[in-house]
């Protein structure tokens, strides 16, 4: 329940630390947040409350996981100080009262803050820390990682897929009504998503999936998919891979033929990518502990 809370305070704390180890102005950022959840989020007022010289990197949105609960979640969290936005007094919000509250901090208080921009990779260099990301390099002389554990969602690695119709979860189901979907994936995120598309009555929702059963995802799940393809708005392709996404179609592989249905937009749930990896590349020592106090 107090993980919220302690995201906000960790992310406070540590810019307090860069700033206290600052090195005078050298012409480079002071500062480069990644991540711009809770953590970054609490990061970014306090470095500017600090008036640092800083940019924050995010690749989705504000909100970090928060932005990512099923719709109408209610968060439970503690009162807590945010810098520059005063206290946040709720303990039992709705996802989207909790996130219009910090747009609302966010539109009071400008900051540097960069959307849809993934880091890359972040490298020493003399005397500074090159931070690469999907558009652009930074040079700071800190960077923190606010980048939670959540990781980064799997991708197709397919032609097409940069896309904007390819999408990496479902949030309203209603934003397709009217339209051609492909879901891709075989889990339980996979099927809600699929099964929440086909319930709203969107005219066709096709669900990929490279295995040949829904053996992984919960039973409950099955028997929703189940019952939207007979409700005919649903079709189901397993042993499938979609290997090229185009403006207004997508061509699948199904158990070796080619298939090529028409769409208008892609939602991948195909899994996701731990940042293990990621903090690797970047020199950090990942140790994994089995069941040791
Ligand atoms: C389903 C669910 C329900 C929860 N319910 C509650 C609750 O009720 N109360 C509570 O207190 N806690 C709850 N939590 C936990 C809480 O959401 C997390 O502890 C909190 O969001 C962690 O904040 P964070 O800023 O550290 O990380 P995150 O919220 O994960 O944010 C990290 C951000 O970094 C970004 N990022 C990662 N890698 C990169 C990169 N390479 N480049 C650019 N950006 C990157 C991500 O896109 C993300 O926006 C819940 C968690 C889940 C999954």
């Amino acid at each position: 329940m107090g993980l919220i809370r302690n995201a906000i305070v960790q992310g406070c704390e540590a810019v307090d630390a860069i700033h206290a180890r600052r090195r005078r102005s050298n012409g480079l950022l002071d500062l480069v947040i990644v991540g711009a959840g809770p953590a970054g989020f609490a990061a970014s007022l306090t470095a500017k409350q600090r008036e640092m010289r800083f940019v924050t990197l995010e690749q989705d949105s504000l909100g970090g996981c928060v932005f990512q609960y099923p719709r109408a979640k209610i968060v439970m969290t503690q009162p807590i100080q945010l810098p520059l936005a005063g206290t946040m007094h709720m303990r039992a919000t709705r996802k989207e009262d909790l996130l219009d509250f910090w747009r609302d901090v966010e539109r009071r208080v400008p900051l540097p803050m960069r959307y849809g921009e993934r880091v890359e990779t972040i490298l020493p260099r003399q005397g500074f820390i090159a931070v690469t990301t999907t558009k652009a390099e930074y040079r700071a002389n800190a960077v923190l990682l606010a980048t939670g554990r959540r990781g980064s969602p799997r991708r197709l690695e397919v032609p097409g897929e940069d896309l904007p119709k390819v999408v990496y979860r479902l949030i309203e189901p209603e934003q397709y009504a009217g339209q051609q979907i492909l879901v891709v994936g075989g889990g339980d995120s996979a099927l809600e998503a699929a099964a929440a598309l086909a319930e709203a009555k969107t005219p066709s929702v096709v669900l990929s999936y490279r295995g040949e059963t829904f053996a992984r995802a919960k039973a409950r799940n099955r028997a929703r998919i189940a019952e939207a393809q007979l409700g005919g708005h649903l079709r189901v392709a397993l042993n499938s891979r979609v290997t090229c996404i185009r403006e207004r179609e997508v061509e699948l592989e199904v158990g070796g033929s080619r298939l090529v249905i028409p769409n208008d937009a892609v939602i991948v749930n195909a899994g996701g990518v731990l940042p293990t990896g990621f903090l690797q590349s970047i020199g950090i020592a990942v140790e994994t502990r089995w069941g040791t106090a």
